[in-house]
């Protein structure tokens, strides 16, 4: 999963900003180390809670985009939104095994009618077991409103 955040760093590392941009502590890691830090955070997001990981490109972008000189900027977007594309079709891609990239349980993000959560395994693509794939309709259909 982490050939997505290297990648990125490396395709980006040239254009980092080499003056400290944070101060005190904060500078003490580096910009470099926080853009990598920022990219394998953001990637390990998506490897497990995907789902719920509502704008991983605009998050990343956010997190990094001050140690890159203005002219930069449009480049880093496109660089971040092409991996984290390619990241997001590789998970949806995985086979059905019940857990995620770091080995967690998996389990349907729809809760029950006695409000307990519903331990069945999801699909790949939304996150739902075969029986509650009407609330992943639902929620496209509230997301395209
Ligand atoms: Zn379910």
């Amino acid at each position: 999963m982490y050939q997505f955040s290297r990648a990125i760093y490396r395709e980006l590392a040239g254009e980092i900003l080499e003056e400290p941009v944070l101060s005190g502590t904060e500078a003490a890691l580096g910009n470099h180390e926080r853009v990598l830090r920022a990219c394998e955070a953001a990637i390990y997001r998506l490897a497990t809670d995907r789902h719920y990981f509502a704008r991983p490109t605009k998050t990343l972008f956010n997190d990094i985009r001050i140690f890159f000189p203005m002219a930069s900027q449009r480049r880093v977007y496109c660089v971040v939104d092409r991996y984290v594309t390619f990241a997001r079709e590789f998970l949806a891609s995985q086979p059905l095994n019940g857990y995620d990239l770091e080995g967690n349980r998996l389990e349907c993000r729809a809760t029950t009618r006695r409000g307990t959560a519903c331990q069945r395994v999801p699909l790949p693509h939304n996150g739902y077991c075969p029986s509650h794939q009407h609330l992943a309709e639902t929620e496209e259909m509230v997301l395209a409103a």
